[in-house]
Order: C-alpha cells, then sequence, then structure tokens
C-alpha cells in the first residue's frame, strides 16, 4: 500500500483482515493523510490539518464493519451541525433532526422534509449504492433512483424548491462542497449526500481531532498483522519488492508517475488528463473566547459556511473554477470544539477555516478569510491570538495528493462525478494485473469514509480469489 491516507489505510485493513501480508508505505512523518491533527499555533490547542467532519465517514459502508470504537475513534456532535449565516444577521440552520431543521426553515420547512425524508428512510440502501462506482448493477435501484433524480439536477436548479434566503443560501453553501459551477448538472449530489447523511448521522467530529480515524485504522491493521512506515515517499514501482497486490493511495498523475512505462498507454493518457478542482487557502487560528457570530445559532454550530446568499456563492463559485480569485470566496469554518472541549486551552479555543480559492492560487487569502469571517462575526479580528497558514502549494507539499491544493481528488464535473478516473468499469484497476488506485480520485470520490479504499481493496481480492471466508462481511465484495 502506497499512501497513508483514510483510503489506504481503508484497503489495508480490508486486505489484512482477509489474510494478507501488508505494508503500508507513508510519505510523511505521520500517518493519515486527510485525516491528521496536531498542536500548531498554542500548546496543547488541537487542530485538524484536512477533515472535520464526518457525517459519511460515520455511515461508512466499510469503516462501520470494523469496530474503530475499539481502537479508541468516538464520534462527538455539535448542539447545531451546520449554520449559514446571511447578511441581515439571520440564518439558515442546519440539525442531525429533520423536525428541527424543518421548524427553523419556516416556510420552506415543508419542502425540506418532503425532500429529505423518503430518502432518509432508505438511507442505508442509498448509502450502500451511492458509495459504489457507477457501472453496475444497484443493489437498491428504486431509492437510488430517487436519490440520482434530485443528484443530477444543477444545484442552482433544486435551489428553487425553496422560497426564503436562507434555506436557499443554506442549500448553496452546502451544495458548494462540490467546488464546480453550481449552474451544471449533478452539482446537487454532493450537497444532497452531505445533507442526508447528516440527518442520519448529523456532522460529528473525532474526539481528540480528525488523527482518531487514521489511528483507529492503523491499530486494526497492526491487529491483523500489518507494518506501517512512515518518512518513505515511494517514487517508482521498481523501487517496491515483488507483491501479489500494489495499491495506490495517490493521485492519477502521480499514478502515472510511479507506474511509468508498465501503464497501458490509454491508462497513462487518462491518468495524465485527469482534471483537479479549485484549491484551498487554509487558515488555522487560535481565538480567545471563540467567534462573536451574530447569529446566535453559530455560536453553537460545529460547521459554519461564510459566502452570504445564493448568488453570490454561484458567483464566486464560478470565478474560482476559471481561475479568477474572488474578492468574497466562499469560505468554511470549523469549531471542533465545541463538540470536543479537549481541544481547546482554557478560553482560548482552535477556529478551522478554509476558502476556495484558484487551483495553484500563488496569493495570500488569509486577509480574505479574516474580512469574511468579520462580515458575520464583527470583532472577530481583535480575539484572534495566534495563525497558522497552508497555501495551496503548502497543502500539496504536506500532502502530494492535493494537486494545486485540490483536496478533494479532482475537478466535479459531471463526467468526472460519474467516472473517476477514467471511463471503465473496474475504475480501481490501472491495467497492470494486481494493481489498484485506491484514493479519493476513484469513485465514490472525497471524504474520510474509506469506501475508496474498500472498494478497490475487494477488488482486489476478487482477482486474487481469496477463499470468500477469509473476507470481511462489509459489502460490495463482487465489483466486476
Ligand atoms: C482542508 C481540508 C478539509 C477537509 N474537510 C473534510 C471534512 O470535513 N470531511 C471529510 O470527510 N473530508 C474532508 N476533507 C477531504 C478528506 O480529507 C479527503 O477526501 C481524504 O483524506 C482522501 O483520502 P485518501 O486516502 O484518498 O488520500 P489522502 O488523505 O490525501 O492521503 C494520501 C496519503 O498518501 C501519501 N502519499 C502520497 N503519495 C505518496 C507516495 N508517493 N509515497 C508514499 N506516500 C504517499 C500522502 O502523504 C498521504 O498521507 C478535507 C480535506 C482537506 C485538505
Amino acid at each position: 500500500m502506497v499512501g497513508s491516507g483514510p483510503n489506504g489505510l481503508a484497503a489495508a485493513a480490508r486486505l489484512a483482515r482477509a489474510g494478507l501480508e501488508v505494508t503500508v508505505l507513508e510519505a510523511s512523518d505521520s500517518i493519515g493523510g486527510g485525516t491528521r491533527s496536531s498542536e500548531m499555533i498554542v500548546p496543547g490547542l488541537l487542530h485538524d490539518h484536512c477533515s472535520a467532519f464526518h457525517p459519511i465517514a460515520a455511515a461508512s459502508p466499510f469503516l462501520t464493519t470494523l469496530d474503530l470504537g475499539a481502537h479508541g475513534l468516538t464520534w462527538l456532535h455539535p448542539a447545531v451541525d451546520c449554520v449559514h449565516p446571511i447578511d441581515d444577521g439571520s440564518a439558515g440552520v442546519f440539525y442531525r433532526s429533520i423536525d428541527q431543521t424543518a421548524h427553523g426553515l419556516g416556510r420552506d420547512g415543508q419542502r425540506w422534509r418532503q425532500l429529505f425524508e423518503p430518502l432518509l428512510k432508505r438511507f442505508s440502501d442509498v448509502l450502500g449504492d451511492a458509495t459504489q462506482p457507477v457501472l453496475r448493477v444497484p443493489q437498491h435501484p428504486v431509492p437510488l433512483a430517487r436519490f440520482g433524480a434530485a443528484a443530477l439536477l444543477p444545484a442552482t436548479t433544486l435551489a428553487r424548491a425553496w422560497k426564503t434566503e436562507q434555506a436557499k443560501a443554506l442549500w448553496a453553501g452546502v451544495a458548494a462542497h462540490a467546488f464546480y459551477r453550481l449552474d451544471r448538472p449533478f452539482t446537487s449530489a454532493v450537497g444532497l449526500m452531505l445533507l442526508l447523511s447528516g440527518h442520519a448521522e448529523g456532522w460529528p467530529v473525532a474526539k481528540g481531532g480528525s488523527q482518531a480515524i487514521a489511528d483507529a485504522l492503523a491499530a486494526d491493521i497492526r491487529a491483523h498483522g500489518g507494518v506501517i512506515e512512515t518518512n518513505h515517499r515511494v517514487k517508482s514501482s521498481g523501487e517496491l519488492p515483488p507483491s501479489d497486490v500494489l495499491m495506490l493511495d495517490v493521485s492519477p498523475s502521480a499514478a502515472a508517475d510511479l507506474l511509468g512505462s508498465q501503464l497501458p498507454a490509454r491508462v497513462a493518457r487518462a491518468y495524465r488528463s485527469y482534471k483537479h478542482g479549485p484549491g484551498v487557502f487554509k487558515v488555522d487560528f487560535a481565538v480567545e473566547e471563540g467567534v462573536p457570530w451574530t447569529a446566535q445559532a453559530a455560536r453553537l454550530a460545529g460547521t459554519v459556511h461564510l459566502g452570504g446568499a445564493l448568488a453570490e456563492i454561484v458567483a464566486n463559485e464560478d470565478a474560482v473554477l476559471r481561475g479568477a480569485m474572488p474578492e468574497r470566496p466562499f469560505v468554511l469554518i470549523g469549531q471542533q470544539y465545541l463538540a470536543d472541549p479537549s481541544r481547546s486551552v482554557g478560553n482560548v479555543h482552535p477556529v478551522w477555516s478554509y476558502a476556495h480559492v484558484p487551483n495553484g492560487y500563488m496569493g495570500d487569502a488569509t486577509a480574505a478569510i479574516i474580512t469574511q469571517i468579520e462580515r458575520f462575526a464583527p470583532g472577530f479580528r481583535q480575539r484572534i491570538i495566534g495563525t497558522a497558514v497552508r497555501s495551496t502549494t503548502e497543502m500539496s507539499l504536506h500532502n502530494a495528493n492535493y494537486v494545486g491544493g485540490d483536496i478533494i481528488g479532482g475537478a466535479s464535473s459531471p463526467f468526472q462525478l460519474l467516472f473517476r478516473p477514467r471511463f471503465a468499469r473496474d475504475p480501481y484497476f490501472t491495467g497492470i494485473p494486481g494493481t489498484y488506485l485506491c484514493s479519493a480520485s476513484t469513485p465514490p470520490g472525497a471524504g474520510a469514509h474509506g469506501m475508496c479504499g474498500a472498494n478497490a481493496a475487494a477488488r482486489a481480492l476478487t482477482e486474487l480469489g481469496t477463499p470468500k471466508s477469509r473476507h470481511t462481511s462489509a459489502p460490495s465484495e463482487n465489483l466486476a
């Protein structure tokens, strides 16, 4: 296994549990890829480097089959899951409970309920199919079709379901997790899945930091005989000892570099022409007394989305995709400490943020992020006692998979949402026997849910003909 992100670790866990001798090689000095946490600014103050909120990980069809709780993973929930303030001081508020959300959305509440309630009743069926490659026969076609009918809509079209600015803005902020033009087909898919899983599981944080997800997976791997080596960057598959299976938790272009001339030409072309999405500019803050949000609900929220009304978010997401840095970029705020107070030191709290910026953006977005927070929380600036900043370049140095600062493993164009990393019945297979790509650039895409890795490992086990009795019991063994 090359790479120890959540997908690499999930794949390694699945292979180790099936009885294979597994070695994970990680370039960095610590494991976890996008699920790392550490102190950065003030001793004792704990920051998530990347992933923070885990609705899909908490529901993951694979991770939930491992007893990660026994290895220290505990999900903690903020009182409010997500708040989207707008300029008049009001906000769209998202709770795990559909009732609470619908109640808060007033005259849009009924429409919210009509959209999510039927899907929620079949949530595990929808998730089971939606976390598999597209070119397969779904196990639950009816609920998947219902989800798909809404998911294929442009987010701006689905937004017409709501009448209030608050509901429209709340929807736009969640849909913007797709990092794409929100007036394009399929841009409702990511937002719908985040909201649906949020209604099922909330948007929880991992107790003690997202690192706990990686650490629990690593403990499971070691418990099944696996070995993990850090500070080992793999530059070429030629430097690796022979193995039955080679799994790559890397970007498609990195896989093409690693595999070199062994890779069939058509696959190499597809990997090299794979498109990356916009980047992120990340700022972690140490903040005295927390953020003084005008909207009271935001003071209790794990996640706060800052981008104003629907039209503003649509325009700014369009701009970053075209390579233009907007004056007021879409900004995501994480207040994980509200669910997990152990991350704070006294009255100093870790506040996580990032802005959507053009891929490879070379400027400094710190001031733009602070200005966006000030817009909805006047007085924030005076409470900052320290910052830790990562530009798009630093993001990609921190983790080679974040090409140009793209944290979602590839642009969410309709084609790449459906067929990543290339159009193929088996998207994990590289074309070299025993060699698979398993990063977030494969289905079902970004997130710390481990499903890309679990699916790729299932595919490898099928190919190896490992006796079924040695497999884990999770679904999706049949991925041919
Ligand atoms: C700022 C930010 C916020 C995010 N927020 C969330 C969130 O709230 N919730 C959520 O679910 N997801 C979130 N994500 C996305 C999530 O972190 C990723 O989708 C997920 O980590 C992808 O997992 P992966 O295993 O595919 O790759 P990664 O986690 O990127 O891990 C890849 C690993 O492979 C290693 N590697 C790469 N090349 C080599 C090599 N040649 N040799 C050895 N090792 C190598 C890297 O060092 C890295 O450790 C966020 C990401 C970022 C950066």
